[in-house]
């Protein structure tokens, strides 16, 4: 039986690598439906031709999709991707970026689907929300660093975790002393990994790494305090788990994303030669170094966040959200991204704290993150 995928986001990064896992292993898959923004609506076609797929949820660019693909049921409008996310299948991969992906996670998960889970944001946006929806082995994670936590994990007692170690590339200026003068161009080069482009500004600020260890402690259940991030420039270690017996347990592979997309679409079997093994015919040199916090203050400020709890992290997410987009539209420094991130946080902290409820209680909070940083690019623009 070929599992049935449901493939969110399939024009971008995760979904086209998705899309060739799923080509190279036609046994092992077979995919129902598409979503995308529409804004490449060409790409979108082609996928939706190439893999005869039933349903496409597009938000832009609908009746130019609908002419080209007779016969293909096409959702359009804003919740496109959430009602393409609850048709019936065994898998739902989210690769849509931002917090616009929680929406179809929820909506996945009360659906009984499986959600492979590459949307870092809907947990930092909606942490509370998608547990309380997800049941054992429903939501599994496609974010590396969560992939190799959750390897090393299998087997083993929660309560004898000790720490779970998060490794960071450092991005492009993981050496540059001065980052004031950084360009768009130069934040948008990852030495690494290649990825759309709001997670590699993100991996730029290590403001990833901050998602990320807010994406860790909703997905493992592990405190903050327990949760750390190092710099591992190679990008060979996913992360680590570190018990209380000392043992640390560590997942490699070279950097291909193709590695956890895999394990999540296939779990709980792994696709053969999915990604290339470490070459042992090679030597290899793994460097690991702790953060510098006085260069890199937003894993600190994700940390504070989660620990404030509630609505914080989805502040914090929302605030970068537009902080990114105005680095890139040239109208701050890229050293301004943090504050205004920062400012945003403490702007709201009063109502950061409180619960949230439900999707509008998301939205309301993140229009108020949003708003204030928006003022807070202007103040800094001008
Ligand atoms: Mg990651």
């Amino acid at each position: 039986m070929t599992r049935e995928l449901v493939i969110l986001g399939s024009t971008g990064s995760i979904g086209v690598q998705a899309l060739e896992i799923v080509e190279a292993n036609p046994a092992l898959f077979s995919v129902v439906a598409l979503s995308a923004a529409g804004s490449n609506p060409d790409l979108l076609i082609a996928q939706a031709k190439k893999f005869k797929v039933k349903v496409v949820g597009v938000a832009k660019n609908a009746d130019l999709i609908r002419q080209a693909l007779p016969g293909v049921e096409v959702i359009d409008g804003p919740h496109a991707s959430t009602e393409v996310a609850a048709i019936s299948c065994d898998v739902v991969l989210n690769g849509i970026t931002g917090s616009i992906g929680l929406a179809p996670t929820l909506a996945a998960l009360d659906a009984d689907n499986r959600v492979a889970l590459a949307n870092k944001e809907s947990l930092v946006a909606g942490g509370d929300l998608v547990l309380s929806r997800a049941k054992e082995d429903q939501l599994l994670p496609v974010d590396s660093e969560h992939s190799a936590i959750w390897q090393a994990l299998i087997g083993e007692k929660k309560s004898e975790i000790s720490k779970l170690i998060l490794t960071a590339s450092g991005g492009p200026f993981r050496d540059r002393t001065d980052l004031s003068g950084v360009t768009v161009q130069e934040a948008l080069a990852h030495p690494t990994w290649v990825m759309g482009p709001v997670v590699t500004i993100n991996s730029a600020t290590l403001m990833n790494k901050g998602l990320e260890i807010i994406e860790a402690h909703y997905l493992f259940g592990v405190p903050y305090s327990q949760i750390e991030a190092v710099i591992h420039p190679q990008s060979v270690i996913h992360s680590m788990v570190e018990f209380v017996d000392g043992s640390t347990i560590a997942q490699g592979s070279p950097p291909n994303m193709k590695g956890p997309i895999s394990l999540a679409l296939h779990y709980p079997h792994r696709v053969p030669a999915a990604t290339a093994p470490i070459d042992w015919t090679q030597s290899h040199t793994w460097n690991f170094a702790p953060i510098d916090t006085d260069r890199f203050p937003s894993v600190a400020l994700a940390r504070d966040c989660g620990a404030i709890g509630g609505g914080a992290p989805a502040i914090f997410n929302a605030s970068n959200e537009v902080a990114v987009q105005a680095f890139v539209d040239g109208l701050i420094k890229f050293t301004d991204i943090v504050s205004i991130v920062s400012a945003s946080v403490d702007a709201l902290r009063s109502s950061a704290a409180s619960k949230l409820r439900d999707l509008s209680d998301v939205s309301a909070i993140e229009e108020d993150a949003r708003r204030t940083a928006h003022e807070s690019v202007k103040k800094v623009g001008a």
